[in-house]
């Protein structure tokens, strides 16, 4: 089986200018002085580390690997970590910062960090991605610990990294960590609900959009752009709350279905085919890029940054956008969208379910305690809702969208806490 590259994203803009531009806005709304916001600019640390891997065939391999914490003000760095060909400093960066705002959003007592190795895992053997995440580990020795920066999965990784990721820190400081890392698999001190957490967030904050909107979920289609964690598992969810899901898209292409696609059969067949849906046949087989102009009820963006643009953004005809993805919106879409009077539900509200879950994770691990599933979905339901209403609440006040409430909400809490700590003022 051989993989075919993404689908070329039409208008590739710097996520972390995109970031920039929010946050700014954000920042005059709330009137902060300047020096506020020469302080959230500059990530607090950036490191990066040269990691040579022996590869199969016996050469060595010298990969870069980085992890920026952005900021530690609501606590210690919390965030994933990815692997993807496209990996630059600087997305980890905007990345890193989306991490600080999104945690401040749902109120949970971390602050922002990410990493990321520019590989293609894809073309890798388990052997060369365990030793790659072994050194990364070793590398990053000083800057992880579960008081200090805790890593989990992001694009390219999942347990099986994560639990690499526990073993050499463990090791290499003589003591089982678990609260190093999450999104672990269970048996490692793992969570229930973690692998689903971020779908389910997606499909929180839907549900709850669509209640504002006055749509009914019922009579609502949906087009859900990636199907790896996150896409695949919000579609069964919001399949689960009456929404027909008419299309699906991966690496391989889109999916078109206008009876709704049987997302299980989708799920059940990518896991038997290598991780992709190339060759499904529950839908028709559309134009990649297509998936995002369907003419839906809400389209979630699953798949990476930058996909929604300037170039495209007039096509779009869903009425919502739930953001599963980290920064699939450029700003320069913004006011596009903006005039088109479509609801954004913006990633560091959206997709917040996963790093709750993990929260939840780090928890349990400190206290040597397993909670049931039931209390986990509850608990973070909860979290998602009160964010969601937040946000909103927030967006009346300033009278300003959903995307821009969020930032101010989180910029204002973090800020704020910046005062109480004696930084500045
Ligand atoms: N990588 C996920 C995100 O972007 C999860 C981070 C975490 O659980 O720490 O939110």
């Amino acid at each position: 089986m051989s993989y075919k590259e993404p689908a070329p994203i039409p208008d590739v803009e710097n996520p972390l200018d995109s970031m920039m531009s929010r946050f700014n806005a954000a920042i005059k709304i709330l009137g902060l002085p300047d020096e506020m916001y020469d302080i959230l600019k500059v990530p607090a640390r950036q490191v990066i580390v040269g990691l040579p891997v022996t590869m199969d065939d016996g050469r060595i391999k010298v990969f870069e690997g980085y992890r920026v914490i952005h900021s530690t003000i609501l606590g210690p760095g919390k965030g994933g970590v990815r692997l993807d060909p496209g990996v630059t400093l600087d997305e980890v960066r905007a990345l890193a910062a989306w991490m600080t705002w999104k945690c401040a959003v749902v109120d949970i007592p971390y602050g922002g960090a990410k990493g990321g190795i520019a590989c293609n895992p894809r073309e890798m053997s388990a052997g060369e991605i365990e030793r790659l995440m072994r050194a990364y580990t070793l590398g990053m020795l000083d800057i992880f610990g579960p008081d200090k920066d805790i890593p989990a999965p992001d694009m390219g990784t999942g347990p099986r990294e994560m639990a690499w990721l526990m073993d050499e820190y463990s090791k290499a400081k003589g003591m089982t960590t678990h609260a190093v890392v999450t999104g672990k698999p269970l048996v490692l001190g793992g969570s229930l609900g973690r692998t689903e957490a971020t779908g389910r967030g997606v499909t929180v904050s839907a549900i709850s959009a669509m209640e504002k909107l006055k749509l009914n979920p019922y009579r609502a289609t949906a087009a859900v752009q990636g199907f790896g964690n996150v896409g695949s598992n919000a579609a069964l969810l919001l399949k689960e709350r009456g929404v027909s899901i008419v299309g699906i898209s991966d690496v391989s292409g889109a999916y078109y279905n206008d009876k709704g696609i049987d997302i299980e059969k989708a799920i059940e067949y990518r896991n038997q085919n290598n991780g992709i849906l190339e060759g499904f046949d529950g839908a028709e087989p559309i134009p990649a890029e297509d998936l995002l102009f369907l003419p839906v009820d809400l389209l979630v963006p699953a798949a990476k940054e930058d996909v929604i643009t300037k170039h495209n953004a007039s096509k779009i005809q869903a009425k919502l956008i739930v953001e599963g993805a980290n920064g699939p919106t450029s700003a320069t879409a913004d006011d596009i969208i903006n005039d088109k009077g479509i609801m954004v539900v913006p990633d560091i509200l959206a997709n917040a379910g996963g790093v709750t879950v993990s929260y939840f994770e780090w928890v349990q691990n400190r206290m040597g305690y397993k909670w049931p599933l039931d209390r986990i979905n509850r608990r973070s339901d909860r979290v998602m809702k009160d964010a969601f209403n937040n946000v909103y609440a927030t967006s009346e006040k300033y009278n300003v969208n959903l995307r821009l409430a969020a930032y101010i909400l989180a910029i204002d809490k973090v800020s704020s806490s910046y005062k109480f700590r004696g930084g500045y003022g």
